[in-house]
């Protein structure tokens, strides 16, 4: 049994970039990363596979990779037996009905067309669950111009802003699924294998944390102090520490991207000054 843990990612695309430097924030160090169809890292007992990304799902499954890195969008379409471990924050998009932008939608319009789509499996489920009878064309590229071309009347296709769509002179009516980049694993890893992927899972979770978090420091004049560490949740409370100048003291803490500016904002209103933002570059809790 291999005392490595087999990783299968995207070998070159959407996900490549945004996988591999993943694997660098977790401090991973890969050398030769371009066309290269395997590679080892250094300083982490990890063996890259750089796969098709429809591939990926298989391998995973069949135990060729111990786990790999792939869109929720081809897991659901593929269908393979593997587990989810860790949804990773990139690679989103959404997989969407788009039909002529001058046709009026509604709840009976793809009774009966034609849909051009690369993903026939949850293409097919949706219009079950709708109960609608259509015609699948699986085509593996361009689905956009399918009804420019006079293949389809409808596509099913992966959107992230739209501006595809609306440049082949389609809408987007239906989203019918979310979907992001996910770190997948094979079922019956061994315990060797599970101890590693356990402390690759740590350092995600560590730069996953950082990522949404930011390290906030200001200056608090005294008599607001109560107030102001009240608007900060910290990490167990924030650190204050006094200024060289009377009266003043320095606050630190760390706030959540989410609550950001309303945050700042309010601590501006309650006398803060000075307030510095800074990046965290990994976050242990
Ligand atoms: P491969 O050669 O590996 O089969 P591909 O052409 O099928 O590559 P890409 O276009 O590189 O795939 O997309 C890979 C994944 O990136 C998609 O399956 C999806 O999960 C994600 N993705 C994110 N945004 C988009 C988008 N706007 N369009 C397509 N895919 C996107
Ligand atoms: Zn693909």
């Amino acid at each position: 049994m291999s005392n490595k843990l087999r990783l299968a990612i995207q070998k070159s695309g959407r996900l490549s970039e945004d996988s591999i430097k993943l694997l660098k924030d977790c401090g991973i160090d890969l050398r030769n990363v371009k066309d290269r169809l395997r590679t080892e890292s250094e300083n982490f007992p990890i063996e890259i596979f750089f796969l098709r990304d429809d591939d990926i799902p298989e391998y995973v499954s069949d135990g060729v990779a111990d786990i790999g890195i792939v869109g929720e969008n081809v897991l659901y379409e593929k269908n393979k037996s593997v587990e989810t471990v860790e949804e990773l924050g990139f690679g989103k998009c959404r997989l969407s009905i788009a039909v002529p932008k001058a046709d009026e939608y509604n709840n009976t319009y793809l009774q009966g067309k034609r849909i051009a789509t690369s993903y026939p499996v949850l293409t097919s489920k949706f219009l079950n669950e709708k109960n609608i009878k259509a015609e699948l064309h699986e085509i593996s590229g361009s689905v956009e111009i399918a009804p420019g071309i006079g293949l389809a009347d409808a596509v099913c296709d992966l959107v992230s802003s739209g501006s595809t769509l609306f440049m082949n002179g389609l809408k987007e009516v239906e989203v019918i699924l979310q979907s992001q980049a996910v770190l997948i694993k094979n079922k019956s890893l061994s315990a060797e294998q599970q101890r590693l992927l356990d402390k690759l899972l740590f350092r995600i979770q560590a730069v996953k944390k950082a990522k949404n978090n930011k390290y906030i420091l200001l200056n608090a004049p005294n008599d607001k102090l109560s107030e102001i560490i009240a608007l900060l949740p910290g990490m167990k409370s924030p650190t204050v520490l006094p200024l060289a100048e009377e009266g003043w003291s320095s606050v630190h803490s760390v706030l959540n991207e989410n609550e950001f500016w309303e945050i700042i904002e309010q601590l501006k209103a309650h006398g803060a000054q000075g307030i510095l933002v800074v990046p965290i570059e990994k976050m242990i809790i």
